[in-house]
């Protein structure tokens, strides 16, 4: 069978050549909620998993503070593969790795889309035109504003929240985040989804 056209734009890219393993995500793909970040760090590269590194087990934690384990969520991240010493993502490869992820988001149809740091937020705010990306708004504005998109026809409420990586030495930053969670909390009891 042919390779999927975003499986093969993620592959032509200079990073998925450089990197040890493509991170696809983890977790239920029926979740009703999803996380999505920004892209695998070392130790996603080598695991082949997303969050698994220090950003993963902070992310762990404040997940468990709401009730949530890997069984009620789907992770996933902008990229596939890792920019070479972590670096930003760039525009082009934004542009060749989201198809990707729109066919997850797709098949596993959220209801809820909590989005982690700058580049995430700024994915779907922009509604995935990439070229729009840098006039959003920042995470700093909008970290827990629940906003309704229509994203490829799907209604999903999208709670930006801070990176997991930005917020382990900012105790500022963990209290903002814990407040934050109790909006995604709320969400979920809503939903019934736990
Ligand atoms: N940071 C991310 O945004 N994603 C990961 O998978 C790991 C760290």
């Amino acid at each position: 069978m042919e390779e999927p056209e975003y499986i093969r734009l993620v592959k032509e890219t200079e990073i998925c050549k450089q990197c040890k393993n493509i991170v696809i995500g983890k977790g239920n793909l029926n979740a009703e909620i999803m996380f999505i970040g920004e892209a695998p760090g070392r130790n996603e590269d080598e695991q082949g998993l997303p969050f698994v590194g220090v950003a993963g087990k902070n992310l762990d934690n404040l997940l468990g503070k709401v009730g949530l384990t890997l069984n009620d969520v789907y992770i996933a991240n902008i990229l596939k593969c890792r920019p070479p010493e972590n670096r930003n993502p760039l525009p082009e490869e934004i542009r060749a790795h989201t198809p990707w992820l729109v066919e997850q988001i797709k098949q596993i149809k959220p209801k809820v889309i909590c989005s982690l740091g700058n580049y995430s937020t700024k994915f779907f705010f922009a509604d995935g035109e990439i070229d729009k990306m840098d006039k959003m708004p920042g995470i700093t504005q909008v970290h827990g504003k629940v906003k309704m998109i229509d994203f490829h026809g799907l209604k999903i409420k999208l709670i930006p929240l801070f990176h997991p990586a930005a917020i382990i030495y900012n105790r500022n930053l963990i209290d903002l985040w814990e407040k934050d969670m109790e909006i995604v909390k709320a969400e979920i009891n809503q939903r019934g989804l736990m």
